[in-house]
């Protein structure tokens, strides 16, 4: 499954065919808007028509859970008009804070409500496997036991401290 985000209408959108709020015309078709679906796994639910997802700090990529606010459509308008009337989008954005990682699974990239790399352990087991590193070459492993703790060098080839000192013991290094 690849994480195929892109920007269409100023906004970020992911392929999700299945999705009830999926374009369903143009060159964007099968395309939902990533805070639709951030939103609605904040709200446990699906959103309703006429409800908006309503960006704080105006930038519309920035899809952060403390970022998003849904709300019915006639309010957002008026919340809109107010912040309007009284010039409130300078003062906003100057004092937003920075920053668009949303949470996802690095190896699914389902969307996340809390900071963590993975869904659960299945996927924490396939990214695992996936992007193991080969062994490294004698040298290489020389160079990193001489520079490194063991159990950095393991968490760089995703293995345990008893996988390097295996290699190790292959190489001869001591
Ligand atoms: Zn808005
Ligand atoms: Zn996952």
């Amino acid at each position: 499954m690849k994480n195929n985000k892109w920007e269409f209408n100023g906004y970020i959108a992911i392929y999700k065919p299945d999705h009830k709020r999926a374009i369903k015309s143009g060159g964007s078709v099968g395309y939902v808007y990533e805070h639709h679906i951030i939103a609605e796994l904040m709200l446990g639910r699906e959103l309703r028509e006429d409800e908006i997802v309503h960006h704080f700090n105006f930038n519309p990529l920035d899809n952060r859970i403390q970022n998003l606010m849904v709300m019915p459509q006639s309010q957002h308008m008026k919340l809109h008009r107010l912040l309007d009337y009284f010039k409130m989008e300078d003062l906003i954005k100057e004092h937003a804070t920075e920053g668009h990682h949303v949470y996802q699974c690095n190896n699914c990239f389902k969307y996340l409500l809390k900071d963590k790399d993975f869904c659960g352990r299945d996927c924490k087991a396939d990214y695992k496997i996936n992007n193991k590193k080969d062994k490294p070459s004698k040298a290489e492993l020389k160079n990193m036991v001489e520079n490194m703790q063991l159990v950095e060098i393991a968490n760089q080839y995703n293995v345990q401290r008893k996988n390097v000192k295996q290699w190790m013991d292959e190489y001869r290094i001591s």
